[in-house]
Formats: C-alpha cells, structure tokens, sequence
C-alpha cells in the first residue's frame, strides 16, 4: 500500500468513529511473531503485545489453527444451549486458577461488572441489607463502563460521568491501615488489582495482600483480585496471586486469555461460587464457543511452551536492561514490576518517548502520568530485549 493509502485509512477512521482515542498516524496491516508490519511495511518490535494481550505472539499457526476449527463447526449458539468448548474451557480454566466456578464475559470491563453483582449479592444473601459497601483503590483501573468506572480510583475518569454509583470508598494501595478505617458493618468486598496495571505499575506488597486476606476472613468479606492485566503467566506464575501465598475469593482474568477473541471472565471460590442463580445474570455471546475455543487454547499452550518457565527465565534479562537505562540517564528515575509487567518513571513526558520510539519502530505504551509500561508478547528472548533497548537509548540520546 502507498502513503496517500494508508492517509485514506486513517482519515475515513476519524470521519466515522467517535474520537475517544488519539491514535498514533499508523495504519497497522499485519503480524508476525513480536513484530507488526504497517500498510508501508515498515517494522516494529512490539512492547505492548495490544496492551498485555499476546502471549504467543502475532500470527501463531498453532493457535490460529484451532480457531480456524472453531470457526467452521460453530462460532455462536446463545447461552440457553451446552456446547464442548465452553465447558472444557470452564474445566480448564477453573483447575488451573485455583477457583471453583467461572462466568464468561467479552471483556475485562464486564468482568469487573459481573464480580460486583455477585458480591453484592453476596452481601444480601448474608444478612439482607441492600446497601453494601465494597472498598476499591486509589490509582487503580477496572474499566469504563458504570460500575467498573465507579470502582476505578481516578477522578479524571469519572468526573464528567457521575453520579458514579453508591457505596465505593477509596483506599490508598500498599496502606493497609488506610483500608482497615474504611471497614464497617455494611462492607462486603474489597477490589484490587494484585499489580496496578494502568495506574503506574504497582505490584501490591506481600504484607498488604497478606492483610487484607486476614481482614476479609475476620470481617466476612470477599476478596476479589481484578488479574485482567497481571495474570496468565505475565508475572512469572499462571495468575499474580500464587506468589502471595494467599488465594481470592473472587477472580477477574482477559486482556491475554483470548489472545485476540475478546474475551473475559469471573471467577469465584467456595460460598462465592453459589451466589448467582438462573436471572442474575447473563450475557448473549459470553464464552461462546468460537471465544471458548480460544480461551481452551490459551490454557493448552501455556503448559505445552511451559510459558512460566520462560517468563521467569527471561524476566532477569529485562529487569537488567531497565536498570541499565535507570543507571544511564539522569531522567529515567526507577524501575518497577513484575515478571513482564515493568515501568519505568521518568520525568520527561512519556507521550514523547513513545511517539519517537515508533520511529524507532518500537511499540510502548505508557502507564500513569509518568511511566512507561513494558507488556511485550511473553515469548520475547534475549535478542528481543536488546534490540528494544538499543531502539530505546536512540531515543534517550535525542532527549
Ligand atoms: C484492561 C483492564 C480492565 C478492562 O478490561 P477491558 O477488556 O478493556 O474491558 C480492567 N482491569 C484491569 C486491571 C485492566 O488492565
């Protein structure tokens, strides 16, 4: 494709499409491995993997084999029906996340919507109340749609969208005093997300999640773990928590669980698993069988390529470039993460860096006000992290 094409692409977009992004002037065409190619056929390493979305990588044959199975037996029946790939991936998915019982979504966002109707069922089912409390944090994300806007802890986000809905308080992350105040008879659940994702890449602190285990157990509540971003191997095991020594009661998984078929669920353990019945809740396409097909081999290759394995092994090579970068110049500041969840902080503005890193032919997103976020596909080796910090240094040079 030519310039003036790629420039038709883009300008018949923001004719048509409600401008709620600022996209980057690039027309991506296609995939291969880490890289994305755009209509110009110009390269790119990709660091974003479509915001923490490919594990795999782009163009998987084994993968898209199995869809292209899917595809031809059945994409969709509606929920009133059974079908293999929506149990087998249920099966799947709930054996190797620790958790009883799953609800599939389309999304993150409908995931988050969908774990807090069940804990305020939850809380109703306990002792008959209809005002509820849940506790969420400060710097957090959950997501754009009413209820998960009301739990995400950025006043930028929700203020020309209120009233948000009732009885969200906020707490500060890491602070578990800051949580225990806000505690009261009506509480019912607290949501966090076992690494910040969005808000700066925080991962929580082993005391802090060890707490508020201890709090909700005394207190009765639910504790939901939002692993949307985090989980499925991005931070070296299968979902963040296993490291805590602790386990959630309520679980939201998506971004890589589809690798690309939008998908998402929720997850609950013990009395949390029986709370919703038939009206509760529901969805048209909810894990049908086309996303179910991808979800079953998501899971499938995350134990045949033994992805943790990799994730652990590889992780020390990015920590040490980044280190590297924070040692170099004066404006990267620090580095944190976990696994192949990283940032770094720098005080210049990280819009700039990302926009001279493309032209680096380097894909990054940012996190925060002053982060940028490191997501790449989990199958990155070394060279990969060396060819991404050599593009990187090109782009501190100029700075
Ligand atoms: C991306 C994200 C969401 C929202 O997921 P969508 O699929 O965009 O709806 C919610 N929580 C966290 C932690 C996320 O990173």
């Amino acid at each position: 494709m030519n310039a003036t094409d790629t420039a038709a692409i883009m300008q018949m977009a923001e004719e048509h499409i409600i401008h709620t992004y600022n996209r980057y002037p690039i027309v991506l065409d296609h995939g291969e491995g880490v890289y994305l190619y755009d209509t110009e056929g110009k390269k790119y390493l990709d660091f974003g993997a479509g915001i923490a979305v490919y594990a795999f990588g782009y163009n998987n044959k084994e993968f898209n084999d199995a869809l292209k199975n899917q595809l031809d037996k059945l994409i969709h029946t509606s929920n009133y029906f059974y079908n293999e790939p929506m149990a087998e991936a249920a099966k799947k998915l709930t054996e190797c996340s620790g958790m009883d019982k799953v609800f599939f979504t389309n999304s993150g966002t409908e995931a988050i919507e969908g774990a807090l109707k069940l804990a305020k069922k939850y809380g109703y089912e306990k002792d008959g109340r209809t005002d509820h409390e849940i506790i969420a944090m400060g710097h957090s994300f959950h997501g754009r749609s009413m209820g998960a806007l009301a739990l995400t802890g950025n006043k930028h986000y929700q203020e020309a969208f209120g009233p948000m809905i009732p009885g969200i308080r906020f707490a500060d992350y890491n602070d578990l005093e800051s949580v225990k105040n806000l505690v009261n008879d009506k509480t019912i659940a607290v949501i966090l997300e076992t690494v910040q994702g969005e808000g700066g890449i925080y991962p929580a602190d082993q005391k802090f999640l060890e707490g508020i285990r201890t709090l909700c157990d005394e207190r009765g509540m639910l504790l939901i773990l939002d692993e949307i971003q985090c989980g499925l191997c991005r931070t070296g095991s299968l979902y963040a928590y296993m490291q805590y020594g602790i386990i959630p009661d309520v679980m939201t998984t998506a971004k890589a669980l589809g690798q690309g078929v939008p998908v998402g669920a929720f997850m609950a353990r013990g009395k949390a698993a029986d709370v919703l019945v038939p009206g509760d809740h529901g969805s048209t396409y909810g894990g049908n069988p086309f996303a179910a097909a991808a979800v079953c081999k998501t899971i499938d290759m995350i134990e045949s390529e033994k992805l943790t394995d990799h994730v652990n092994e590889i992780t020390p090579v990015l920590e040490k470039a980044l280190d590297e970068l924070v040692e170099a110049y004066d404006f990267v500041k620090a580095r944190r993460g976990k696994g192949l969840m990283q940032g770094i902080v720098v005080t210049v503005p990280p819009a700039e860096v990302i926009k001279k890193a493309l032209e680096e032919g380097l894909i990054l997103f940012s996190a925060g006000a002053d982060v940028i976020r490191f997501v790449p596909p989990l199958i990155i080796n070394e060279s990969h992290v060396t060819e991404m910090k050599d593009k990187l240094c090109k782009v501190f040079n100029a700075f």
